[in-house]
């Protein structure tokens, strides 16, 4: 599957992309990540990217050329829908993730400032997505929670595909939230580990389990 990342700080994603899962899928050759620089499109001698709001008002917000026209570039190589990061947008969930992983790409845009200007949205823009009610001062970070819970059902990416399997919100947990989790040592601060779950009888372990469930 294949993301294309439109920002005007690509280097914000330097880090997380090359750690852990995400690096794996990439090296494997399971996911293809691309971040754009945004400002490399402005048509404006400047390269600006924003300009003050009209209307009035604080802040700037993103100028519609330079987005529009690395959406059109980006098209080229990737015919997933094109995904605008907003705080207004409609919340992100498991069962979004699941669906966007069945796309064959995904373009995400980072808003910044104020936001990008409307026209963006109307020329160019599939959906808008926000990753919660709170508002970030980008779209840097929601562009990576997306990438990284995608990239999770996207087939292979995960080592062993059981670990989607009795996961908070699965279909296996009918959409309810995991239960307790515990590794060794047995006894920690105090704490025992249930013994239920060192008895090795399954059926026993699932039953407690099954009740755990939120
Ligand atoms: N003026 C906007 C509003 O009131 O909704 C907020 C703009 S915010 C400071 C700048 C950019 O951060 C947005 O264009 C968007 O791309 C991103 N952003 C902020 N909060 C977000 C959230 N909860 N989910 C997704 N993107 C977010």
């Amino acid at each position: 599957m294949r993301f294309d990342i439109l920002t005007i700080f690509p280097g914000a994603f330097d880090s997380y992309f090359n750690e852990s899962m995400i690096k794996r899928a990439k090296a494997r050759g399971l996911i293809k990540i691309v971040v754009h620089d945004i400002r490399k499109f402005s048509k404006d001698k400047h390269k600006k990217v924003d300009d003050t709001p009209y209307g009035g008002g604080p802040g700037m917000v993103m100028t519609p050329q330079p987005i529009y026209d690395a959406v059109r570039y980006v098209k080229k190589f990737n015919k997933g829908p094109v995904i605008l990061l907003a705080a207004a947008g409609k919340v992100f969930s498991h069962n979004t993730a699941r669906q966007l992983a069945r796309k064959k790409g995904l373009i995400l845009i980072c808003g910044r400032y104020e936001g990008v200007d409307e026209r963006v949205k109307k020329l160019c823009v599939d959906e808008e997505i926000s990753i919660g009610e709170y508002v970030l001062t980008g779209g840097e970070i929601p562009a990576m929670v997306i990438l990284d819970a995608v990239s999770r059902f996207v087939p292979a990416v995960l080592g062993k595909e059981k670990s989607l399997h009795e996961e908070s919100f699965s279909e296996s947990l009918k959409g309810k939230k995991e239960y307790p989790q515990y590794t060794r040592p047995p006894i920690f601060k105090n704490l025992k580990v249930p013994p239920v779950l060192q008895s090795g009888h399954h059926k026993n372990i699932s039953e407690w389990r099954k009740k755990r469930v939120k």
